[in-house]
């Protein structure tokens, strides 16, 4: 759906993958421990930036008045929002 990049990730990467599993439509890959993004099919979500543990994952498209704010809603689980969005 977007043919320009979104998202960058910082060196505060831990390569935990948690992005690649939130993600609703399959964008995102570890290779070699980083996470690289193929838009096509990105919806803009967010969950994956929402959901990285070391909030690594920063929009590049605009300039973020808060990179630092995420939101994981308290009343759901990382594990039930993977379940959610799993791609199989
Ligand atoms: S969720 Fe964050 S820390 Fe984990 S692999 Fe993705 S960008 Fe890296
Ligand atoms: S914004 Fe949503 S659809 Fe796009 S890569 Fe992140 S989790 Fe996947």
């Amino acid at each position: 759906m977007y043919s320009f990049p979104l998202y960058g990730v910082n060196e505060d990467c831990i390569g935990c993958g948690t992005c690649t599993r939130v993600c609703p439509r399959g964008c995102i890959r570890l290779e070699d421990g980083r996470p690289v993004y193929d838009y096509t099919d990105c919806i803009n979500c967010m969950a994956c930036a929402h959901a990285c543990p070391k909030i690594a994952i920063k929009l590049i498209c605009v300039k973020e008045p808060n990179p630092n704010a995420r939101y994981c809603n308290p009343n759901i689980t990382l594990a039930e929002l993977i379940q959610a969005n799993r791609q199989n």
